[in-house]
C-alpha cells in the first residue's frame, strides 16, 4: 500500500475540488456539522466538485483501507456525515439543480440543500416534497424518507424520486430507475446512505403555488388539550389536503409575541394547504378560533417563503441536539396529554417537540413498494432536544429519551423515523425493526453494492453474508 501522505498528495493533485487534512487552515470548519455536539476528526476530507472527484475519493479510501462518511447537508443529528479516522466525502460544492419544465423533472446534485431545489423549481410554479428547513440536505433527508409540507398530496420525498446516479464502493457509477437497476432505486427510497454516494437525484415535479395558505395559530400551553383534540379531529377529515404539525416550543422575546407570553411554553398548529390559497384560508380559519391565542402567523404566502420560515429557529452549528421520534397508531387523548406534559418539562427553551399528521398520498404506498416500509402510521411524535451548554447534555438527552419511552404504549411497535435517530446509539436492532419486512431485501441489496460495508456511517444495514 502507498503510504497515506504520498497518496493524499496525489489525490490533492488530481482532484478538481479540495483535499483537506489535519493541520490545514479550514480543517475545523470543514469537519463541523449542524449538531454542535459532534466533534469527529476525519483523516482526510475530500471536497468534491464532480463525479470524477467522488470516484477518486472512494478509490483512495479503498486503497488506504479507510472507512467513508458522506456529507450532504450535514444536518444528520447523529453526525453521520463525519467520521473519526476515515475519509469524509464532502459534496457541499455539488449543489446544482436543473429543471426540465416540460417533463416536470429536476436533476439535483448530491450535495444540494432544499433551498437550492425550491429556488430552481418555484420560478416555474413547480416543486417536489422536501423538508421544513431550507438548509437541510436533499440527500440525507430523501434517502431516509423525507417528510415535508407537500406530503398530503404528493407523499414523501422518496415517493417522488424517479432515478439516481450512484458511485458505488467499487468506484463505479451506476444509474438506477424503474427500468435500470430497479433494486438500487428501491433501496434508495428509504434505505439511507448505505449503498454508495448518490451524485445525482432525479425528482418528479408538481404544480405548487407560488402562493399557498400557511396557518400558524399559536396557543399558550395553558390552553390545554382541547384545541389539539379539535385540530386532530379536523385533520381526520382533511388529511388528503392538509399537511400539519402541532409544534410545542417556547415563545421568544421580541416583536413576534406580545410581551406577556415571552418565555411561556406555547404550541403552534402549523398547516399548509397546497391548493387554491383563498380556499385554504377559509378551510383553515377555524383552527385560529379554538381558544384565546398567544399570536397568529397565519396568512397566504409564497411556498418558497414557507420553506424558509422555520430556519431562524435552529441555525447551523449553534446548538447541541438529540432528536428522537416514533410513529403512532393514532392520536389518543392520553397521547395528547403526554405531549403537553413533556413540553412543559423540557429543560431547554430551545427545545421543540411535535405531533405530525400523515394520511393522504403518503399512506397510499404499499409496504413493499419502497424500502421505507409500512405507511399505516397516522401520526409521528418527535422530541427535538436543543440546548446551548455542554453541562446540560445529560439532562436534555434524558428528557428526549424519557419522553420517547413514555410514548411507547401509543406507538407502532418498533416503527421509528430513521432521520431522527438520537445519536445512532441504539444500533442495528432498532434499524431492523424500523424496516420491518423490508430489512432482509435491504441486506441483500447492500451485499450486492457494498459487500465490505465501506459506507457504514449511517443507520447501518450489515450486508447479508
Ligand atoms: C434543522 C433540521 C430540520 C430537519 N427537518 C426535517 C424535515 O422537515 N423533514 C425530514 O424528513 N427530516 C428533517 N430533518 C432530518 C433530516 O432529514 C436528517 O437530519 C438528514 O439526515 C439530513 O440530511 P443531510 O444531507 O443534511 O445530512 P448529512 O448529515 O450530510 O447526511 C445524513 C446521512 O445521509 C448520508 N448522505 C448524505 N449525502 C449523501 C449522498 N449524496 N449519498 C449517499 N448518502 C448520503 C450520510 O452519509 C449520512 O449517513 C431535519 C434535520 C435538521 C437538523
Amino acid at each position: 500500500m502507498i503510504d497515506f501522505d504520498t497518496s493524499a498528495k496525489s489525490l490533492r493533485r488530481g482532484l478538481e475540488g479540495e483535499v483537506i487534512i489535519l493541520g490545514d487552515d479550514d480543517y475545523d470548519a470543514a469537519r463541523a456539522v449542524w449538531n454542535a455536539m459532534i466533534d469527529r476528526r476525519p483523516k482526510l476530507i475530500a471536497r468534491c466538485r464532480g463525479v470524477g472527484d467522488v470516484i477518486a475519493a472512494v478509490k483512495f479510501a479503498r486503497k488506504q483501507g479507510l472507512p467513508v462518511s458522506i456529507r450532504g447537508g450535514a444536518h444528520n443529528v447523529a453526525g453521520h456525515a463525519v467520521c473519526d479516522d476515515g475519509v469524509m466525502i464532502d459534496l457541499s460544492l455539488m449543489r446544482s439543480v436543473t429543471v426540465d419544465q416540460a417533463a416536470r423533472r429536476a436533476d439535483v446534485e448530491g450535495g444540494a440543500i432544499w433551498r437550492d431545489v425550491d429556488s430552481a423549481t418555484q420560478p416555474f410554479g413547480l416543486a417536489t416534497p422536501g423538508g421544513l428547513i431550507s438548509d437541510t440536505g436533499v440527500a440525507g433527508l430523501t434517502l431516509s424518507g423525507g417528510i415535508g409540507w407537500l406530503r398530503a398530496q404528493h407523499g414523501l420525498s422518496i415517493d417522488n424520486l424517479m432515478a439516481a446516479d450512484v458511485v458505488t464502493a467499487q468506484g463505479d457509477v451506476v444509474h438506477c430507475s424503474e427500468t435500470e437497476n430497479p433494486d438500487l432505486l428501491w433501496a434508495l427510497r428509504g434505505g439511507g446512505g448505505n449503498f454508495g454516494v448518490v451524485v445525482k437525484f432525479q425528482f418528479a415535479l408538481h404544480e405548487v403555488g407560488p402562493e399557498v395558505m400557511f396557518a400558524a395559530p399559536i396557543y399558550p400551553l395553558s390552553a390545554g388539550a382541547e384545541p389539539i383534540r379539535k385540530w386532530r379531529d379536523f385533520l381526520a377529515a382533511n388529511s388528503d389536503r392538509v399537511a400539519s404539525l402541532c409544534e410545542f416550543s417556547t415563545a421568544a422575546e421580541g416583536e413576534d409575541f406580545p410581551e406577556e407570553f415571552w418565555g411561556e411554553r406555547v404550541y403552534t398548529l402549523a398547516c399548509v394547504y397546497n391548493g387554491d390559497a383563498q380556499e385554504g384560508e377559509a378551510l383553515l380559519q377555524p383552527l385560529s378560533e379554538l381558544a384565546p391565542l398567544a399570536t397568529d402567523f397565519s396568512g397566504r404566502m409564497n411556498y418558497a417563503d414557507v420553506q424558509q420560515l422555520f430556519d431562524p429557529l435552529i441555525p447551523f452549528g449553534d446548538y447541541r441536539c438529540y432528536w428522537k421520534a416514533r410513529y403512532l397508531s393514532g392520536l389518543s387523548d392520553d397521547m395528547i396529554d403526554l405531549a403537553i406534559s413533556n413540553a412543559r418539562s423540557a429543560p431547554s427553551d430551545n427545545t421543540i417537540s411535535s405531533l405530525w399528521n400523515f394520511g393522504g398520498a403518503t399512506a397510499r404506498v404499499a409496504t413493499d413498494a419502497t424500502a421505507f416500509g409500512d405507511r399505516s402510521m397516522g401520526w409521528m411524535y418527535s422530541l427535538d432536544a436543543i440546548w446551548p451548554n455542554e453541562a446540560d447534555d445529560n439532562q436534555n438527552i434524558a428528557w428526549s429519551r424519557d419522553g420517547w419511552n413514555a410514548a411507547e404504549p401509543y406507538a407502532q411497535e418498533g416503527r421509528i423515523y430513521l432521520n431522527f435517530p438520537g445519536h445512532g446509539e441504539d444500533g442495528e436492532d432498532l434499524t431492523r425493526k424500523a424496516f420491518g419486512p423490508n430489512f432482509a431485501r435491504l441486506a441483500q441489496i447492500k451485499a450486492k453494492y457494498d459487500p465490505d460495508n465501506v459506507f457504514r456511517f449511517n443507520q447501518n444495514i450489515t450486508p447479508e453474508a
